[in-house]
Parts: structure tokens; sequence; C-alpha cells
């Protein structure tokens, strides 16, 4: 057992290419694998940031300082450069999604009725921030779970929740 696997090592070091493109079959074959492995990450970077921010909050101020000056800089180029692309992408989304869209349509009435209440942070994890609406039935438009853009992702890819804030 041990002599194979070090025969396999010794095969893989020796077959570099081979390896990526095994590995790159391996992803187009299962583009869900690959979405998830991206969440994981995602995730494991919040933990990151968030332990950070608890241990050394003043390397995570200028850390958050310049991400978000860096993360405006890209946004506005993306903004004009893709405008027409978005556009219609939405458009196509909501062609695709009517049942979707239409919950949206109603959840933003309701909103704006005073019906239901946009909450100030994730109800998974507890983040203050930007949230998004779940729904776990498109039937229901108002009933949803407020997430946070990354519990939201987790949700859908079947993740356990982020480790809530304190
Ligand atoms: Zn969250
Ligand atoms: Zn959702």
């Amino acid at each position: 057992m041990e002599n194979r696997l070090e025969y396999l090592k010794a095969w893989q070091r020796a077959n570099p290419e081979k390896v990526r493109g095994y590995k790159r079959t391996y992803l187009e074959r299962h583009p869900e694998q690959v979405e998830k492995n991206r969440i994981r990450s995602r995730i494991r970077m919040v933990e990151y940031y968030r332990k950070m921010r608890e241990e050394r909050p003043e390397e995570y101020g200028r850390f958050k300082e310049s991400n978000r000056k860096r993360g405006r800089e890209t946004k506005d180029k993306y903004y004009s450069s893709h405008r027409e692309e978005r556009i219609s992408g939405a458009l196509r989304w909501q062609k695709e999604n009517p049942d979707k869209r239409k919950a949206h349509v109603r959840l933003r009435y309701a909103e704006l009725r005073g019906k239901t209440e946009r909450p100030k942070g994730c109800s998974r994890c507890g983040v203050i921030g930007r949230v998004d609406a779940h729904h776990e039935d498109y039937g229901k438009p108002i009933d949803v779970v407020w997430l946070c853009r990354i519990c939201h992702k987790a949700v859908h890819a079947d993740l356990p929740p982020l480790p809530s804030l304190p």
C-alpha cells in the first residue's frame, strides 16, 4: 500500500501536465463541485477575516479600508464597460424565471408598503450588512429568510452555516 502511494506520487511528479489534464476533465464534468469548492473557499476567507477582526482589529481596519477602495474601483470599471451585457443578462433572467421574478416584485412591494422589513443583518450568521431574501417557496413571496450573500450561496449549495458572530 505504502509502495503504491509512493509510486503514484512519483508518477504525478513526473507527469504534471497529465495531472493537470485529469484535474481539468474532472472539474469540467462536475461543475457543481467547482461551485461548492468556490463557496467553501469564500467561507474560509470570511472565517479568516472575522478572526482577524476580533484578534487584530487595527490590521483588520487597514485591510478593510484598502479593500473597499479597490472594490469601488473595480466595480466602477466593470459597470461602465459591461452596461449593455448587464441589462440584457437581467432581462434574460427575468424571462427565464417568471415565478422568481414575480416573488421578488411582490416582496419589493411588501417592503415599500411596510408589510415586511429587511433586517440589518444576516439571520444565519449575524453579520451586519446587505442581505438577500431567500425563498423556500416562491409561491409565498413574503415568506423569506434574510441572508448575507455568503450564507445564501451556502444554503443553495447545501453547505453548513458559517460560525455566527459573537
Ligand atoms: Zn450570513
Ligand atoms: Zn435563495
